[in-house]
């Protein structure tokens, strides 16, 4: 484990936390998972109830180039980047395997059964309980909830962005019987080919965030603000 600017961060590495998750599935300990990046651990900085609700989760990946870098500066190097995307797809594997079922929770109205349609492909035997897509007002939370409940699944992927995907499920986690809660940002808009990732040599390069800025200018405000401020707050504590 890693402090970076309060906000506790896991030194395992992928398969090291897919066997985490999986010995918690098996025990049935409520599990909730978050992946963080640079723009989350900033967003943290700046929203006290979100690092609190980051304090209380069971893991929090290093998901990025600058929290790997920032780990290492700090002194307690992290064995790898454990991106959100990948994690998903690992963790699906695992439910394939292990005959959990899942449920695809936000994203567009149809991106989480396209998402679905793609992951049935690739993971013969998954069993995917239901969809559900991420724009709903707070009335329909009850009907979310069940819905979810009554697939019967076990392992819930709520793909709302951050920091809305974890305040939800922190809020609803007492009322929902999945095991695993985990958000993952725009991960069905990238199963589903609505949008795609880096190269592998730019992932592997660390700069899968220029290429998001490039693809998503829309980014530019928020990233531009935020990256430069986490190195300058990582390097200098301020
Ligand atoms: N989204 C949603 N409900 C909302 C707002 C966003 O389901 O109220 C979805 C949106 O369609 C997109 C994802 O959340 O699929 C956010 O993706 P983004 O890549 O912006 O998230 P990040 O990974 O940056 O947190």
């Amino acid at each position: 484990m890693v402090n970076i600017l309060n906000v506790p961060v896991s030194s395992l590495s992928m398969q090291e936390t897919v066997n985490f998750i999986q010995e918690r599935l098996q025990k049935q300990e409520q599990t909730f998972a978050v992946t963080a990046n640079a723009e989350i651990i900033m967003m943290a900085q700046n929203d006290s109830a979100y690092l609190e609700l980051l304090k209380r989760t069971d893991i929090i990946t290093p998901d990025g180039a600058g929290v790997v870098w920032a780990a290492k500066h700090l002194g307690s190097p992290v064995p790898e980047r454990v991106a959100g995307y990948d994690l998903f797809h690992q963790l699906l594997q695992l439910a394939a395997k292990t005959q959990k079922k899942v449920y695809f929770f936000g994203g567009k109205p149809g991106i989480a059964e396209q998402a679905k349609a793609k992951a049935l492909e690739l993971y013969p035997g998954l069993k995917i309980a239901g969809c559900r897509n991420g724009y709903f007002q707070t009335e329909e939370n009850e009907t979310i909830i069940n819905d979810i409940n009554n697939s019967g699944a076990e392992m819930l992927f709520a793909a709302l962005g951050a920091p809305k995907q974890e305040f939800w499920l922190d809020e609803n986690k007492a009322k929902l019987h999945t095991n695993l809660l985990m958000g993952i940002g725009g991960s069905f808009d990238v199963l589903s080919g609505k949008t795609t990732r880096a190269p592998l040599w730019v992932q592997k390069a660390g700069l899968e965030w220029l290429y998001r800025l490039m693809k998503e200018p829309y980014r530019f405000r928020r990233m531009a603000s935020t990256l430069p401020q986490f190195v300058l707050k990582i390097l200098f504590g301020r």
